[in-house]
């Protein structure tokens, strides 16, 4: 099992790739991107447990990936800064990075960070505030779904449901399961309940658009997948 996903977003190819191979070494799954602006889509369009971002990099620079990503994700980042960037530092701890370090590095001492700002985030609530499947997106904070650049309207039921779908994408979902978790353990009504909210939900997110997210799986129960 992973240890826990990681963006690594740096330009210098022999830096990531060392870091990397470090990384997976250690059980981590790594996704790795060069420049800023690839980097930042990527942070908001997955989920990660943890973010390294390099200061210096081509497009966007870290600060600005930071500040951005920041805006919507609340997602650990460790900013890696040149030995003589200390203003970046302070900036960086400023705009909500977590922890920085300089290089160059030992390796050991970055895992040490990592593995603390990981323990961190377990003991905190999930951390990501915007998650998102295609156009829709669902901001935990502001409790707002949007599709594309529309907002819907979602009641608090509906917007849980949601919000539990998009968390397990692509995981085929039982009715018990989402009745557990969606309407707690100590509901006593049956799981039809769960079919009449995906309707509902399918009537705002599935019917007007193209693409159908919510798919049945017969005799089991749901998934929600592009
Ligand atoms: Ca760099």
């Amino acid at each position: 099992m992973s240890q826990g996903r990681i963006l690594l977003i740096e330009d210098e190819t022999k830096i990531r790739r060392f870091i990397q191979l470090e990384l997976e070494h250690e059980g981590y799954t790594v996704e790795e991107e060069q420049d800023g602006r690839s980097g930042l889509d990527k942070a908001l369009s997955k989920n990660f447990d943890l973010i390294i971002l390099d200061v210096m990099l081509p497009s966007l620079n870290g600060m600005e990936v930071l500040r951005r990503l920041r805006q919507n994700s609340q997602t650990p980042v460790i900013m890696l800064t040149a030995r003589d960037e200390i203003t970046d530092k302070v900036m960086g701890l400023d705009i909500g990075a977590d922890d920085y370090m300089t290089k160059p590095f030992a390796i050991e001492e970055l895992l040490a960070r990592i593995r603390a700002a990981l323990k961190h985030r377990r003991v905190d609530a999930p951390s990501l505030t915007a998650i998102q499947i295609g156009s829709l997106k669902l901001n935990r904070n502001r409790h707002q779904v949007t599709y594309g650049d529309e907002e819907l309207e979602l009641t608090k039921r509906e917007f849980d449901l949601l919000e539990y779908l998009i968390l397990n994408k692509g995981i085929v979902l039982t009715r018990d399961a989402i009745l557990e978790k969606v309407w707690g353990y100590d509901f006593m009504g049956d799981t039809n309940i769960v079919d009449v909210y995906i309707r509902y939900l399918r009537g705002k997110i599935d019917d007007k658009y193209q693409v159908k997210l919510i798919h049945t799986v017969r005799g089991v129960g749901y998934q929600l997948k592009l």
